[in-house]
C-alpha cells in the first residue's frame, strides 16, 4: 500500500504526539532519537493510510493556527497574591488564569514534573494541584496523552484552560477542529525546548558532582529579584545558579545548543499568535517605566491578549492583577522569540554528536574545559545593572 502516514524530519517535527493520538488504528507511537528528541514512528504493517496523522499536523500548516492580526491589547501583569506569585515564573498570570477557570467549575491542563524528572502535561480540576503546574520547565512537555482528555472535558460542557507551548497549542487546535466555546488557550513566548532525557541525565550528573541526590529542580526561583535564577534542591541544601553560569544542560539550553532541531524553524516565534493569550516574562521592564504603582520585583509578565475569548478570560482574573496596559511594540522589542526563532549555538552539531557518541558525561567535561572564560564574562555582565550598561552604551556610541 502507498505510505499516506506522516513522514517526518526533525527540522519539521516538535513532537506534540498529535499524529499518535489521532490515529485510528494505533499505529503511530512516540520514540526517542539518539538525542532524546521525542519523535513519531509509523508500524506501517498496522498503518491503513487514512491520512489523519497528516492532516492534524499543525507544524506543516502553521498559518491555519496563528490569528490573523496582532494582539488585541497588550499588558504588563503581576498576580497580587503573593503565594501564587512566588510559585510562578514570572508575573503569575497562568496562575491566575487557572485560578478564575477552576473556579468555575473548569479544568485546566499545563506541565507537570513527576519524582524522575520526567515532564508532561496533566490536567487538574481543583487548585489543590495548581501548585503542580505552575512554573517553567525548560524541557520538553509530553502532551501526547491529554488531548482526548481534552475532548472529553468540552464534550461534558466544561470550560477548558489549557496552556503550553505555541506548537502544542496549533497541535490541541489541530486535534480538536474549530467550534469549542468552553475552550481557552494561553500560549507562551517560547525560546524552544531541549530533550527531557538530557535534562534528565543533567539531574544525575549534578547529583553526581555535588554528591547528594537531587530532590526538585525549579528553573526559575523567586530567591533572587531579577533575571532567571534556577533553584536545585539537594538533599544536603539549596544551589542557586542562573542559566547563563550555571553548569551543563541550562546553560547550554539558554545558549540554544541543545535545543530540539524544529525550535530553531520554529513558525511560532514571532508577533503573532496562536492562543487565545499569550505570556511571557517581560524583561528590562525598569528601561520603559519605574515601578509606577506596579511591584515589579517578583517577576513581571508581559501578557497579551490575541482574541475577544481572551479579552472575556482576562475579564475573569482581572481584578487580582496590578495590570498597566503598554504598546505591543515595547514587549517586542523587548523580547526577541517574538521576533524570530532561536539561532542554533555554532556549538550545536559537536555537542549533540559527542553526547551521542560519548554519552552525557563529555558534555559535561567539554563544559568544564572550554567555557570557563564564557562565564567568567558572563558573570561579570551579569553584576552590572541594566541601566548602568544602557548608560555605558551610550557613551561609547557617541
Ligand atoms: C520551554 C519554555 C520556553 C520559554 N521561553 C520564553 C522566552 O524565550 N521568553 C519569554 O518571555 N518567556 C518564555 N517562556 C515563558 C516564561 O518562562 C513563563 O512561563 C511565562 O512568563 C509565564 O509565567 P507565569 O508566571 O504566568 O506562569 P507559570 O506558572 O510560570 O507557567 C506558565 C505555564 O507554563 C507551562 N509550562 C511549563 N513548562 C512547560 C513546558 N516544558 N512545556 C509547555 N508548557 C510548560 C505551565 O504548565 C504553566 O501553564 C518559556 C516557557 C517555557 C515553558
Ligand atoms: S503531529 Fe506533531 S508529532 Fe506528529 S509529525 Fe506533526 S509535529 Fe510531529
Ligand atoms: S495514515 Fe492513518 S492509519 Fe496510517 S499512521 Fe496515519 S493515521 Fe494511522
Ligand atoms: S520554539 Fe517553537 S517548536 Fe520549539 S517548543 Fe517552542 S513553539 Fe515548539
Amino acid at each position: 500500500m502507498e505510505n499516506r502516514s506522516v513522514t517526518v524530519r526533525p527540522d519539521n517535527c516538535c513532537g506534540c504526539g498529535a499524529c499518535r493520538a489521532v490515529c485510528p488504528v494505533g499505529a503511530v507511537s512516540m520514540t526517542e532519537d539518539e538525542y532524546g528528541f521525542v519523535m513519531p514512528k509509523t508500524d506501517l504493517a498496522r498503518c491503513i493510510g487514512c491520512g489523519r496523522c497528516v492532516s492534524v499536523c499543525s507544524f506543516l500548516t502553521p498559518e491555519k493556527y496563528l490569528s490573523g492580526s496582532l494582539p488585541i491589547k497588550a499588558y504588563a501583569a503581576v498576580n497580587r497574591d503573593e503565594k501564587l506569585l512566588k510559585r510562578s515564573s514570572s508575573g503569575g498570570v497562568f496562575a491566575g488564569a487557572a485560578r478564575a477557570v477552576l473556579n468555575s467549575g473548569g479544568a485546566v491542563y499545563g506541565a507537570a514534573m513527576g519524582k524522575d524528572f520526567s515532564v508532561k502535561h496533566i490536567g487538574i480540576d481543583s487548585e489543590n494541584s495548581l501548585r503542580r503546574i505552575q512554573g517553567s520547565k525548560y524541557t520538553q512537555s509530553d502532551t501526547s496523552e491529554v488531548f482526548s482528555s481534552v475532548k472529553e472535558k468540552l464534550a461534558s460542557g466544561r470550560r477548558v484552560l489549557f496552556s503550553g507551548t505555541p506548537c502544542q497549542a496549533a497541535a490541541l487546535k489541530a486535534y480538536l477542529g474549530d467550534g469549542h466555546e468552553g475552550l481557552y488557550i494561553i500560549d507562551l513566548v517560547c525560546h524552544g525546548v531541549s530533550s527531557n532525557r538530557l535534562f534528565k541525565e543533567d539531574i544525575a550528573c549534578l547529583s553526581r558532582r555535588y554528591g547528594s541526590p537531587v530532590r526538585a529542580v525549579l528553573f526559575r526561583s523567586k530567591r533572587r529579584p531579577r533575571g532567571a535564577w534556577g533553584e536545585l534542591v539537594l538533599e544536603s541544601g539549596i544551589k542557586e545558579y542562573s542559566p547563563l553560569t550555571s553548569p551543563y544542560y541550562y546553560y547550554y539550553y539558554a545558549a540554544g545548543s541543545i535545543l530540539r532541531d524544529s525550535c530553531h524553524h520554529c513558525p511560532y516565534a514571532q508577533r503573532k499568535r496562536v492562543g487565545d493569550m499569550t505570556v511571557g516574562d517581560f524583561w528590562r521592564i525598569e528601561t520603559l517605566f519605574r515601578s509606577g504603582g506596579m511591584n515589579t520585583g517578583k517577576g513581571v509578565s508581559c501578557l497579551m491578549v490575541n482574541t475577544p475569548k481572551g479579552m472575556e478570560l482576562l475579564d475573569m482574573f482581572r481584578e487580582q492583577f496590578m495590570l498597566r496596559e503598554v504598546g505591543y511594540e515595547e514587549i517586542v522589542k523587548r523580547n526577541g522569540n517574538l521576533r524570530g526563532h532561536c539561532k542554533a549555538d555554532k556549538k550545536r552539531d559537536k555537542l549533540l554528536e559527542l553526547y551521542r557518541r560519548k554519552g552525557y558525561g563529555a558534555v559535561a567535561s567539554y563544559y568544564r574545559t572550554n567555557e570557563r572564560k564564557n562565564v567568567a564574562i558572563l558573570k561579570l555582565r551579569g553584576i552590572i545593572p541594566t541601566r548602568l550598561k544602557t548608560a555605558l552604551k551610550r557613551k561609547l556610541l557617541k
